[in-house]
């Protein structure tokens, strides 16, 4: 059974927000004006050098994560489109529509996420 038009329709609607938002995001943190991806340092803010490399470090792992989120997005508003979504990776049954509600980038119904993160010890939570 495919996904309910409405559901569907109401997940793209979150999805292209979010990416309008990601995207935003991103733009004023971490787009040059080469329009490049570029991770803004912290040099020149203070002449401690470990503290410039701490932030620096916060500032890469936060622009990673947006990029990482970005790519999840835009991958779900592909499949969206496709019998595949909604469909549990794992196990093939159909992810609940509450949760696809609440992260319409999840990939695998609750039992199976739970598993994928109990067997690859996902760090700070991610879910892709
Ligand atoms: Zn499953």
């Amino acid at each position: 059974m495919s996904l309910a038009t409405d559901l569907r329709n109401t997940l793209r609607d979150k999805l292209q927000q979010r990416r309008v938002q990601m995207l935003a995001d991103l733009r004023d943190e971490s787009i040059s004006d080469e329009g490049t991806l570029a991770v803004r340092s912290h040099r020149g803010e203070t002449d401690d050098e470990a503290v410039v490399e701490s932030m620096d470090a916060v500032e890469i792992a936060s622009t990673a994560r947006d990029a990482t989120e970005l790519a999840a997005i835009d991958s779900a508003l592909q499949r969206l489109d496709t019998p595949d979504f909604g469909i549990c990776i794992d196990c093939g049954a159909e992810i609940e529509p509450a949760r696809l509600l609440a992260e319409p980038t999840v990939l695998r119904c609750t039992a199976c996420q739970q598993r994928f993160e109990h067997q690859h010890h996902t760090p700070g939570g991610a879910r892709l």
